[in-house]
């Protein structure tokens, strides 16, 4: 059941039947390697680790609640996808599941490429100094202003989501006389989340032009006939935190369809093709996350299996990972405030962030871990849910989950795998300060975005 479906009704805690949770049989001092970091561990005293550094002294030294990011694993799951892909595909980190300056180098150190959707997330991969024929300029609504700025840096693509951004790319374009390089991104008619996807004949989305209907071949013609494009590929991108192959693999065999149609109607094959991102993480232990070169291997081989199959000589192809690359690589570290006990039903423990640090749990129902990681403890566990200091209650951050029962105020309790979709859509809710992220790589730790201050509040607020 949705939370949403009964925002302020009087089941609002969502009891569950008795017995539905029982505790669970492992010890809640292990630390599942799936969820945690690489370099996460626990010390001899009991305190986890991570880069080599104490929790105790990392919120000593930045505060809480704040965002560890493990900067050895995060360069090492680029390599991983940059390997699995290897030289015939490009892979492209979905800025938007985190980006900021030090990322950017990161990324552009470890060989990979970035898609941008904002004349924002633009500025930022280029302050860094990403090369602009390695970003990829993805949205919906593209500003002529942003679609200026991108043409004039000369990014390597621009992927067109209109018919009015067809002719809009293309008129910026030949105005600052250049020509260019862009994707068409089609809906096609597939919609994957997590453990399923659904196939639809008609979208009903904004994104993308669909595929039904020929407008996507529509969209094609017109592209081709505008001097200011020069059309490369076909792009596709299905959803988010999705388990199954099987979405992925509709989508390569429609959007390798579309191909073969462009070829009998214009004579032309297509180079590349895009499928997009949307691979999912470990947030639990339930969930069962694919290797990089699992994923390389099973896309490889559908999109080989259906260009031979049309005559098609196979395309270089794209993917777009965000949350598979970023979202294990950080946690969010809290300090224990409140804890209310509710008999019967369970114990909410508030910590000193929320909603505005992590925003998934109250927008999409998304499940996460906690661990208490200033200390280990012997105590039986208890059913908590944890929860933040903002006024609403639904500002949930941990919806169910076991924590030990000695614990106190005080406490430092950290949630896993919020590299993505955390930080980058955090917010100023009850003039919330957004927390810091810190890198820590082999016992250093630096902020790479520092802590909002009330000065900063202050100085947006002109009086
Ligand atoms: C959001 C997005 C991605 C990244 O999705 P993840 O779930 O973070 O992998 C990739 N491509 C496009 C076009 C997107 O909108």
């Amino acid at each position: 059941m949705s939370r949403s479906a009964h925002p302020a009704g009087p089941r609002h805690a969502d009891v569950l039947p008795e017995g539905h949770y029982t505790a669970p049989a492992t010890d809640l001092n292990e630390l599942d390697a799936k969820v945690w970091s690489r370099t996460v561990t626990r010390d001899a005293d009991g305190a986890l680790t991570v880069g080599g550094i104490e929790v105790a002294r990392l919120a000593e030294e930045f505060g809480t609640p704040a965002y560890f990011l493990d900067e050895a694993d995060f360069r090492s799951r680029c390599r991983a996808w940059a390997d699995a892909f290897g030289p015939d595909a490009d892979v492209f980190y979905a800025g938007k599941a985190f980006l900021s300056r030090a990322v950017v180098r990161w990324l552009e150190e470890e060989g990979l490429n970035l898609d941008v959707c904002s004349g924002g997330e633009l500025t930022t991969a280029l302050a860094a100094g990403m090369p602009a024929e390695r970003i990829a300029f993805h949205g919906n609504n593209k500003t002529v202003a942003e679609i200026e700025r991108a043409v004039e840096a000369g990014v390597g693509r621009i992927v067109l989501d209109s018919f009015q951004e067809i002719a809009r790319v293309s008129h910026i374009a030949q105005a600052l006389g250049t020509r260019q390089r862009v994707q068409i991104r089609v809906t096609v008619g597939v919609e994957a989340h997590t453990h399923e996807f659904i196939a639809t004949a008609h979208e009903d989305q904004k994104f993308g032009i669909a595929l039904a209907d020929g407008q996507a071949a529509e969209a094609v013609r017109r592209a081709l006939t505008l001097d200011g494009l020069e059309l490369i590929g076909i792009h596709s991108h299905i959803g988010s935190q999705i388990f199954d192959m099987a979405g992925f693999e509709v989508s390569a065999r429609r959007v390798v369809q579309l191909l073969a149609e462009i070829r009998d109607e214009h004579g032309i094959e297509l180079p590349e093709i895009d499928l997009g991102g949307g691979l999912g993480i470990a947030y639990t232990s339930e969930d069962d996350p694919r290797e990089p070169h699992e994923i390389a291997k099973a896309l490889g081989d559908i999109v080989t299996r259906e260009c031979e199959a049309a005559g098609l000589a196979t395309p270089r192809i794209s993917v777009e990972p965000g949350r598979a690359i970023v979202g294990p690589t950080a946690f969010t570290l809290y300090e224990v405030g409140t804890i209310k006990p509710l008999e019967g039903l369970r114990t909410y423990v508030s910590v000193d962030g929320g909603m505005s640090d992590n925003i998934r749990t109250a927008l999409y129902d998304a499940e996460y871990s906690v661990a208490l990681v200033s200390r280990s403890s012997d105590a039986a566990p208890m059913l908590v849910r944890v929860v933040g200091k903002h006024c609403e209650s639904g500002d949930i951050v941990v919806k169910d989950a076991f924590l030990p029962s000695d614990l106190a105020p005080g406490d430092l309790i950290a949630v896993p795998a919020t590299g993505a979709y955390c930080r980058s859509m955090a917010s100023n809710y009850n003039h919330a300060l957004r927390p810091p992220v810190v890198a820590v790589r082999d016992g250093e730790a630096r902020v790479i975005v520092r802590r909002e201050t009330e000065e900063d509040l202050l100085r947006l607020d002109v009086g």
